[in-house]
């Protein structure tokens, strides 16, 4: 390394994204309920599609993922060629960024928001402008005022990772409603199936030109491991972010199973129905013993504790005994652990383990 190869503006601002932890040193079968995954896996459909495109490794993947956003707009009764597909949601939201926002331009999200937007605001050398919420919820009039004619985009994780918490269609509409006009609304959706009757802005994307929205499979669809999410907004938008999109981004494994999981919605029902019973149970379980949190509208909880040391001491405590959550620091909530929505075994454990520890035999 010289003095004179240099990286882009704004890359060395990048903090590294850790993602959920998976392992404990000396526990063989530790629990994860660190990272929002699907504790029920991937739709039985989507594991045989998988299976299938290993007779078909030696060609090259579809460029158009045309049979995937046929899919995807049958079942959500939205226009194919407004879809983008991509490896994870992460990567159209790369793509919003560089294709977007660049020095001088101002990314706008909100202070709990996914850590992934700040991360691609600086790969494009834009500023990244964090805006205060209201109890843990976003606050729509704060945004508004956070906004200016610099600002290029507003990224909005709703429900929001790690809170939990969702704001109404009404108040995303007045949000994009008081957009300044070169501002791209960004509503992504990861948790949108975990709501039922939530179409995860999709309608506002369809309405209106100042919005998109953001989909993945990696949460409700158990597919995190294959890499696979989508976009959709107004077509002039789609069109600017397919010349940024590798042709060959996905692979034909990805694109087939992706297909098969989407065309499975009873999967996705089932799934949707015993995260919000669990996730109810989990909750009354902990405020029971002293651990409140807001109502949650996704697959996880966003656990209360009195201060960082005490977060921190049931971390540990929970780690000894084989059980991994997510410390949320990072995210501004020092005092607070996320908790997956496991299957009922796990979580009767986890409830059972910080019940032990608030009663002082944990520490
Ligand atoms: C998990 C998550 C995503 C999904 O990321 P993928 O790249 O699709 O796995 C996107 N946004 C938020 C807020 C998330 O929590």
């Amino acid at each position: 390394m010289n003095d004179f190869i240099r990286p882009q503006p704004g890359i060395l601002e990048i903090a590294l994204y850790e993602g959920g932890q998976s392992h404990v040193a000396g526990v063989t079968d530790a629990i994860k309920l660190s990272s929002n995954e699907n504790p029920f896996g991937p739709s039985d459909k989507a594991k045989e599609a998988f299976t299938r495109a290993a007779h078909k490794l030696h060609r090259y993947p579809s460029t158009d993922h045309a049979a995937l956003r046929q899919a995807i707009g049958e079942v959500h009764g939205l226009d194919p060629d407004r879809i983008i597909c991509g490896v994870g949601s992460d990567e159209i939201i790369n793509f919003l960024c560089q294709a977007y926002a660049g020095p001088k331009d101002e990314v706008v999200f909100t202070e709990h928001g996914f850590l992934m937007y700040r991360i691609y605001t600086h790969a494009a050398g834009a500023t990244p402008v964090q805006v205060p919420e209201r109890e843990r919820t976003t606050d729509v009039d704060a945004i508004l005022k956070a906004c200016n004619k610099k600002t290029k985009l507003v990224f909005l994780a709703n429900p929001n990772n790690p809170t939990g918490t969702m704001i109404g269609l009404s108040e995303l509409e007045r949000l994009a409603a008081g957009l300044p006009k070169q501002a791209l609304l960004v509503i992504d959706g990861a948790y949108a199936e975990y709501v039922e009757g939530y179409d995860g802005g999709a309608e506002l994307a369809t309405r209106l030109p100042n919005v998109f929205m953001t989909r993945t499979f990696s949460k409700i669809y158990g597919l995190g491991g294959l890499r696979i999410g989508w976009g959709y907004g107004p077509k002039a938008i789609v069109d600017v972010l397919n010349r940024i999109r590798g042709p060959f981004n996905l692979s034909t494994a990805q694109q087939d199973a992706a297909e098969a999981a989407v065309r499975d919605q009873d999967w996705v029902t089932r799934c949707r129905t015993d995260n919000a019973r669990l996730r109810s149970w989990l909750a009354d379980a902990l405020a029971e013993k002293g651990v409140p949190s807001d109502v949650s509208t996704a697959n996880f909880i966003l656990a209360r504790f009195g201060s960082e040391a005490e977060a921190s001491a049931c971390d540990d405590f929970l780690k000894k005994e084989g059980l991994i959550v997510r410390r949320v620091a990072g995210y501004g909530l020092p005092n607070c652990l996320r908790i997956t929505v496991g299957d009922e075994p796990a979580c009767r454990r986890v409830a059972h383990l910080i019940g032990l520890f608030k009663a002082g035999r944990g520490q």
